[in-house]
């Protein structure tokens, strides 16, 4: 239970949440549900009730400061019937804080020496409130934890992780998950060839989460296994079997980031790259250069935006421009071939298309983009109608292209583009 008015109001973040989620996930707590609520008593008891009915642990972040609309105490000791009483140890160490900075004791700080009875304190090593640790019975306990990220971080590691192997050791079972990246293929589409290895080639006990992004698709494994053995097992089967169906759109990159695999792939074959970019204008030589080291395998490029720099900078000829437009095989062919003439390098990369949200026309609607990858002598080419805006279709473009350029690196199959509007 994340409390606090600013996260309702969106100007912070909950963060606590997240990285809790993670570290829950570490441990072997799975968790079943969060919740957001205001500064208010009334919202916060509704929500540590809620969370007790039926969970075994709530953790509550956020309400323990000294201030009037920290009520995070008051909501626990009233639902939990532990009235709050005045910590003797606690006041005078706050005390000793204060006057160990030579400054008069505010009278509100009492608030935080207020804990509810039965309480069990739970050690701030960054700041003065420490967190709090009810009993709601039934073997539940409840957490009460500061809102500070890094206070809040303190007390989990210190006081609430030992806590909770010890109470729980024998019962958690770490999540054992890996995660494999795709590109270019919809959502939908790979469900469509995921799906049926269900419960056969993709054993019960593992499970599969779909989370899609403008880039690609990842899909999440995780085996609920109490072995590490065991569930490397189970995972190994599944990841078999879905690169079995699905291996063409794989790539293999720790961060998730195509780009990474590309650098694998270009430094493997000794091979430099340059780009000659139309619509993207820069963004796929940004991404290769966010990439520290790109230097070894990264030249450089060409933002050839207007005709004119396609033709006297990559030598495109003035007459396959006036023929067949300048989104076209031909010219995406002609950019990229002239980008690795001109620089002398073994891979190129090429783009042009209709970013919109101007520009389209019947044949060639907003979306439309051609692009080719060159390696060596080999040189292929893709045409895609990309659905979304100007941002995604620049960013789909750009995957796209290095994605190509892997395939063609690695001497694969080439996944043919889905056709338009099939995202
Ligand atoms: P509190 O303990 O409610 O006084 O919160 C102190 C400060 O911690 C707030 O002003 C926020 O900036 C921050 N904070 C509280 N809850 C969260 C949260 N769930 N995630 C990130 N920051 C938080
Ligand atoms: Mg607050």
């Amino acid at each position: 239970v994340a409390v606090g008015d600013e996260l309702l109001l969106g100007t912070t973040v909950d963060t606590n949440g997240a990285w809790l989620g993670m570290e829950l996930a570490e441990l072997g707590v799975p968790v079943l549900a969060r919740h957001t609520v205001g500064d208010r008593v009334e919202e916060i008891a509704r929500g540590i009730r809620e969370g007790l009915e039926r969970a075994d642990l709530v953790v509550v972040t956020g309400g323990l400061g000294p201030t009037h609309d920290d009520v995070t105490r008051e909501a626990a000791a009233g639902l939990l019937e532990a009235p709050l009483r005045l910590d003797p140890e606690l006041e005078s160490r706050l005390r000793g804080r204060w006057r160990s900075r030579g400054l008069p004791f505010p009278e509100t700080n009492l608030r935080q020496a207020m804990v509810p009875s039965g309480a069990e304190l739970l050690a701030n090593p960054l700041g003065t409130a420490p967190g709090l640790l009810l009993s709601a019975g039934g073997g539940r306990i409840v957490i009460l934890l500061p809102g500070i990220p890094r206070e809040m971080r303190g007390i989990w590691n210190g006081a609430v992780v030992p806590l909770l192997r010890e109470r729980w050791g024998g019962r958690l079972s770490r999540l054992h998950y890996r995660v494999l990246h795709t590109t270019g293929i919809p959502e939908s589409r790979l469900a469509e060839l995921v799906e049926p290895l269900f419960g056969m080639e993709v054993p019960r006990g593992v499970e599969v989460a779909f989370l899609p992004r403008i880039t690609g698709v990842d899909l999440r494994l995780s085996a609920a296994e109490g072995r590490e053995e065991g569930a490397s097992r189970l995972l190994d089967r599944a990841e078999g079997a879905l690169r079995e169906v699905a291996g063409r759109w794989l790539f293999q990159a720790a961060s998730g980031d195509l780009v990474d695999a590309v650098a694998q792939a270009l430094k493997r074959a000794g091979a430099s790259l340059v780009t000659a970019e139309s619509c993207t204008g820069g963004l796929v030589a940004k991404r290769l250069t966010d990439r520290p080291g790109s230097s070894s395998w990264y030249c450089g490029g060409i933002v050839a935006y207007d005709n004119r720099v396609k033709v006297r900078e990559l030598g495109v000829p003035e007459a396959l421009i006036r023929e067949h437009g300048a989104v076209s095989r031909e010219v995406a062919e002609a950019m990229v071939r002239g980008a690795a003439e001109r620089f002398q390098v073994e891979a190129a990369v090429s783009v042009t298309g209709v970013a919109g949200p101007g520009g389209g026309s019947p044949e060639k609607p907003v979306g439309t983009v051609w692009y080719a990858a060159q390696v060596g002598d080999t040189v292929r080419s893709r045409v895609e109608t990309f659905p979304g805006d100007r941002v995604d279709v620049r960013e789909r473009s750009a995957q796209a292209v290095l994605a190509l350029l892997l395939r063609t690196l690695e001497g694969g199959e080439v996944p043919t583009p889905p056709t338009g509007g099939a995202w």
